[in-house]
């Protein structure tokens, strides 16, 4: 099971602590939660979200009249369930259209965006769709050249312009060539800088206004990829891309890499984005569709 195994080194540590604390603790007593606390903190939980869902498991374990702290680490499972329950980001199937999709990544450099549209290209073609993508971040040197690599290895089409170009102009090629060839998806690239948040903005929206032009109701997904092992750094990017930008979900890139896979729960509760894709590796088919069940059981099992 992909998920187990990428959540490996966030349950040894999560999961050991957890273990640790329960066997300390006979009785479940203020300290017990206070302890706890400081594990889903460290964890990468984030402090709002810790709080919230500390309350709840102390409500839950009066209501229920636990006083054995094996028993309450089952309803730490459930609460951790619950945290995706009942609410907008649950939503983590992609919007697909019957005609063409567009799919928009956003994100910082180094974050993971080319390798996870490379993963992404990959899936959707192994459903037997016919996908392109689209350089659109001519501003990185060597950015275009990393796309069309995964566009080789994939065997998709990448359509490009040289570096340095307008990326609404690479926009306007792609759509215009996708919707020639009767693509089904086409998967845009952006540039990554958050160094000049009113440039980013002026830039994606451009690009935007391009492509909902050629295509109404378009982008149907604007996913932004953040990097798990940046930890409350990516909750930070997150907040400045949906400023900045409409963001539809998430994919959460290097989960595999992080002993602090908490952020998944932090992101979903701060943000109320919903995390699509979780990238569990480098190869490319390690991008999994994030599935709560899996993960809360990927934590402790
Ligand atoms: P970009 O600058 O955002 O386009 O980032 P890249 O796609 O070039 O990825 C940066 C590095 O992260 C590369 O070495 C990738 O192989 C690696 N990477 C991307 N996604 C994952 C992942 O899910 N797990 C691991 N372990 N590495 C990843």
């Amino acid at each position: 099971d992909k998920f187990k195994q990428g959540l490996t080194k966030t349950r040894d540590s999560f999961s050991g602590k957890v273990n640790d604390l329960v066997a300390r603790y006979r009785k479940v007593d203020e300290e017990f939660f206070e302890e706890l606390e400081e594990i889903l903190i460290g964890a990468d939980v984030g402090f709002e979200t810790v709080m919230t869902l500390v309350d709840d498991l102390k409500m839950e374990v009066k209501r229920r009249n636990i006083s054995d702290s094996k028993e309450v680490q089952s309803v730490i499972s459930e609460k951790l369930v619950e945290i995706y329950q009942g609410n907008d980001a649950d939503h983590t199937e992609l919007n697909m259209q019957e005609g063409l999709t567009v799919i928009l990544f956003v994100g910082v450099n180094g974050v993971g965006k080319t390798t996870t549209i490379g993963k992404l290209a990959n899936k959707l073609k192994g459903e037997g769709k016919t996908v392109m993508l689209a350089a659109g971040d001519t501003f990185r040197a060597g950015a275009i050249e990393q796309l069309e690599v995964w566009g080789e290895r994939v065997g998709v089409e990448v359509i490009k312009q040289a570096e340095g170009s307008d990326p609404a102009a690479v926009m306007f090629d792609a759509l215009r060539s996708a919707k020639a060839k009767k693509a089904d998806v086409l998967i845009c690239d952006t540039a990554g800088r958050l160094q000049n948040k009113v440039n980013l903005m002026n830039e994606l929206e451009k690009v935007k206004r391009v492509i909902e032009r050629e295509i109404p109701g378009a982008p149907h997904e604007v996913l932004l990829a953040l990097d798990a092992t940046t930890g409350q750094n990516a909750l930070i990017q997150a907040k400045t891309f949906k400023e900045v930008t409409n963001v539809t979900g998430i994919v959460l890139t290097k989960l595999d890499g992080t002993a602090k896979g908490g952020i998944v729960l932090a992101i979903r509760n701060e943000l109320n984005i919903p995390v699509k894709f979780v990238g569990l590796g480098e190869k490319m088919d390690d991008l999994q569709e994030f599935d709560a069940d899996k993960y809360v059981y990927g934590l402790f099992a």
